[in-house]
């Protein structure tokens, strides 16, 4: 392995992440060498050599900065002068209120302008460990890291901090519960009271459920990804296959619960869903991990009663993906605790999506250039989608069940005093929450990047 001069920081992986965060090393004038192993070695995925390959659809979203917060993700990366969203913008193809873009012409852009910018040193190889002169490093590696790679990551986290399989169950806004059928109980009362909520299925609503997930539309492994289920952790659909009790007697089990609504009938089994971040907004369905496709599980967790409203922040799968456990590994500026000089970028922080390993990326690479530069790092407001975020990635997330995350309106602070309410003196919903918390988060950025020392 050619070992480079230990001055510039090393950026490991030219995706999404590595590309971003090398590209605000070297705006704020600090020199980067970015190691990429394609095409020498490849993954599972990639198909080119290119750098910030998409490895899949074209789409970065949607581009509405007012009502989404993936757009406003995206507006918030263009103030910061991201090199990923500059490219998007420069490469983009029609696709009505959503950015895609023409791959090919995507993925050129972004090499270009890192091969032409001259604190960029791109370096073609495999990085399987860390020479001890490289004083910093972001390991942006991706959700297929190489084999090498990852296993010296796990000597460092512990077996147990980096995963190999996602295994996401859906997350719901708590506000679009119903609550007039829903309600909080821990099981056996134990617990704040508040910690779960539960929703009820009486004998012909669970077989009638059952028999939906039996005829459902499923996905599945892609062939390289193998077949990763572990008795813990079974898709719902794969249990109910086992037997139409199964259910009943595992995660949907009505014991130690009784209905506030109904107290004297107990139902044939409970859906449980659990407290997923610290602001108590976002729920997880407890157990529901699924391969079932996303317009089913929408369909088929709606018939669920409290939850024929719920707007889901994140839906449940299961991919090859390799991620720590940041909220317990990571502080607040993506460096492992027990190992400060080395970051973590991207989906391998437990974030999810290219415009979110994107943004990680530039934090992290922003991160880094205030530390060569001597300064203290400024990390953006907790209400931006930015602030949100990283909040979420490195403290907000429950460690015991941190599971990659997009973001959404659900990881920012919630409105408050009169900013919550409208003209009527009523909360604020809908399209009308998200655009003030969209407008608040752009104000808080713009005066954030006003504040923040430039190179
Ligand atoms: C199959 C698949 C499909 C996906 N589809 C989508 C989608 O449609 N939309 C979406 O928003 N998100 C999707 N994702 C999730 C995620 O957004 C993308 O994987 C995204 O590319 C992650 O960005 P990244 O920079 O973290 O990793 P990547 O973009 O994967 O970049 C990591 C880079 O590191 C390199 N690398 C790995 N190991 C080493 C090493 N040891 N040394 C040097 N280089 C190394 C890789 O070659 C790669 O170029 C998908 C993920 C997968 C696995």
């Amino acid at each position: 392995m050619s070992v480079s001069s230990p001055n510039p920081v090393h950026v490991i992986g030219g995706g999404l992440a590595g590309s971003e965060a090398a590209w605000q090393l070297a705006r704020a004038g600090v020199p980067v060498t970015l190691h990429e192993m394609r095409p020498q070695q490849t993954t599972d995925a990639h198909v080119s050599g290119g750098l910030a390959e998409l490895v899949c659809s074209n789409s970065f979203r949607s581009d509405d900065a007012e009502h989404n917060a993936v757009g406003l993700l995206h507006e918030e990366m263009r103030r910061l002068g991201s090199l990923i969203m500059a490219s998007a913008d420069r490469t983009k193809v029609p696709a009505g209120g959503a950015l895609a873009v023409d791959r090919e012409g995507f993925s050129a852009a972004v090499e270009e302008a890192l091969n032409g910018e001259p604190l960029i040193t791109i370096e073609r190889q495999e990085i399987a460990a860390l020479p001890d002169e490289w004083d910093s490093v972001i390991i942006a590696t991706g959700p297929l890291t190489s084999d090498r790679l990852a296993g010296f990551i796990r000597e460092l986290t512990g077996k147990n901090a980096l995963a190999f399989f996602d295994a996401i169950a859906p997350i719901i806004h708590v506000e679009s519960v119903d609550f007039s059928k829903a309600w909080y109980q821990s099981r056996y009362d134990k617990g704040t009271g508040k910690d779960y909520i539960n929703c009820p299925l009486d004998a012909t609503q669970y077989d009638a459920f059952i028999d939906a997930l039996l005829e459902a539309e499923k996905t599945e492994f892609r062939e390289w990804e193998g077949t990763p289920y572990f008795e813990g952790c079974l898709p719902i659909e794969i249990m109910a296959e086992r037997g139409r009790q199964t259910l009943a007697y595992g995660p949907m089990k009505p014991v130690g619960l009784t209905n506030e609504h109904d107290p004297q009938v107990k139902p044939r089994a409970i859906v449980q869903l659990r407290q997923d971040n610290t602001l108590g907004t976002l729920f997880n369905m407890v157990g529901f991990q699924t391969k079932l496709t996303y317009g089913e599980q929408k369909r088929i967790f709606r018939s669920i009663p409290g939850l024929e409203k719920a707007e889901f922040a994140r839906l449940g799968g299961l991919h090859r993906n390799t991620f720590l456990n940041s909220p317990k590994l990571l502080d607040e500026t993506l460096r492992l605790k027990s190992r400060p000089s080395l970051r973590f970028a991207g989906q391998i922080t437990g974030c999810e999506g290219y415009v979110e390993s994107a943004a990680v990326g530039l934090m992290v690479g922003r991160y880094a250039a205030a530390e060569r530069l001597g300064r203290p790092p400024s990390p953006p407001p907790p209400t931006t989608a930015l602030g949100a975020l990283l909040h979420h990635i490195t403290a907000g997330a429950d460690e015991a069940t941190f599971q990659p995350m997009n973001v959404n309106f659900g990881l920012f602070p919630p409105l408050e005093g009169a900013d919550a309410l409208n003209e009527k003196g009523r909360n604020l919903k809908g399209k009308d929450r998200k655009l003030k918390m969209s407008t608040r988060a752009l104000a808080d950025l713009d005066k954030w990047i006003g504040d923040t020392p430039k190179r």
